[in-house]
């Protein structure tokens, strides 16, 4: 038993609460905080509807272990078991790692970013045979990973294994397909791919990962206290229906299927020409693109099957990306913390002391 700091997590209420409009997507990340103590902060962060990074939770942690990252997720477990939503979390994480938090999170699905299989990829071919054929491997690993269809990903990792020969084989071992390909993956990512978000949070941790843990928590609160401030007033002025980087995208894919043709072949199910051809199920939500199931939103395909039905286009998009679900994410709002002195008598005898350093 020892008075020292071991660890830390924290998720606020509006966060909580503002989660249950964002899509069930987390994007777990680390990084090494270069205070006087050491120790790893481990990030949770979601997307808003606007596809701006909503902070969810954090822990502070003194070294990147196994024992480590379970604390975390089973915390991350107990918060989000009130949504009873099947969520999807984003990480750079191995095997090892994704078999332990399914064992603790079983309603989760867990994918992995391919950001980093890339980098991983190419740094294991690029050391030994050269950057080109680093180049030609990553290649054939997003062709399998992006394959939208059994056939195609099968032809592609048939050439994958022959050219990456044993190396790959380990690297299978490691990274299973149903972590990454977009086939095999079982839960939802739409279209998110990545574990490093660019934005407030990671931009955060970097500003203020020098400071004692105390600041830099208070740093993390005050910081969050303003962002969602900001977005609930940059939401006052929206008029679209969907949130302004949605409706853009949507704008642009109307563009493009100006020239498209969609012909009825049922009520709800239409084949489009747009220089080739696509199935289109509305009642489904399927193109055969594929685009329409990765997004969450109608694919170009999609869009003039659904005006050739007289539909309306906004039925056919996941409320996340809605202004009303956007406001809804930032309505709880996070009240200023007084100093703890002034709001309690603390006893003389409940000190807790600094963390014990650990060298790495
Ligand atoms: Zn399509």
């Amino acid at each position: 038993m020892t008075s020292s700091f071991q660890r830390l997590f924290v998720c606020y209420g509006a966060c909580i609460e503002g989660f249950r409009w964002c899509r069930p997507l987390l994007f777990i990340d680390v990084t090494f905080l270069k205070s006087k103590y050491d120790g790893y902060l481990i990030s949770a962060t979601g997307k808003d509807g606007n596809q701006g990074t909503f902070p969810f939770a954090f822990g502070i942690v003194d070294s990147e272990n196994e024992e480590n990252w379970s604390w975390f997720f089973n915390n991350l477990s107990i918060v989000l078991t009130a949504h009873g939503r099947t969520i999807t979390l984003v990480s750079g994480c191995n095997k090892g790692l994704a078999e332990s938090v399914s064992k603790i999170f079983p309603a989760s699905h867990h994918a992995s970013c391919l950001q980093y299989l890339k980098q991983k990829l190419f740094s294991i071919y690029s050391s030994m045979y050269g950057k080109s054929y680093g180049n030609r491997i990553v290649d054939l690993f997003l062709k399998c990973a992006n394959a939208p269809r059994e056939a195609a990903f099968e032809f592609n990792m048939k050439k994958l294994k022959q050219e990456g020969g044993a190396l790959f084989m380990t690297f299978l071992e490691d990274h299973p397909k149903e972590y990454w390909s977009y086939i095999y993956f079982e839960g939802n990512r739409y279209g998110e791919m990545c574990s490093k978000l660019s934005g407030s949070f990671s931009s955060w941790v970097f500003e203020l990962c020098t400071l004692p843990i105390c600041q830099i928590v208070d740093g993390i609160m005050i910081k969050l206290m303003e962002l969602m401030a900001e977005k609930r007033f940059e939401a006052e002025e929206w008029k679209s229906v969907l949130c302004p980087e949605i409706e853009k995208t949507l704008n642009n894919d109307l563009m493009v299927c100006r020239n498209y043709k969609a012909y009825r072949s049922s009520r709800y199910v239409f084949e489009v020409h747009a220089g080739y051809s696509m199935k289109v199920d509305l009642d489904n939500r399927f193109c055969s693109c594929h685009e329409w199931q990765i997004n969450g939103f109608p694919c170009a395909h999609a869009l003039v099957s659904i005006q050739q039905n007289n539909g309306c286009i906004y039925d056919y998009v996941e409320d996340y990306f809605k202004t009303s679900y956007f406001r809804s994410s930032y309505a709880t709002l996070m009240s200023p913390i007084l100093d703890i002195n002034v709001m309690h008598e603390i006893p003389d005898d409940v000190v807790i002391m600094p963390p014990l350093a650990k060298r790495r």
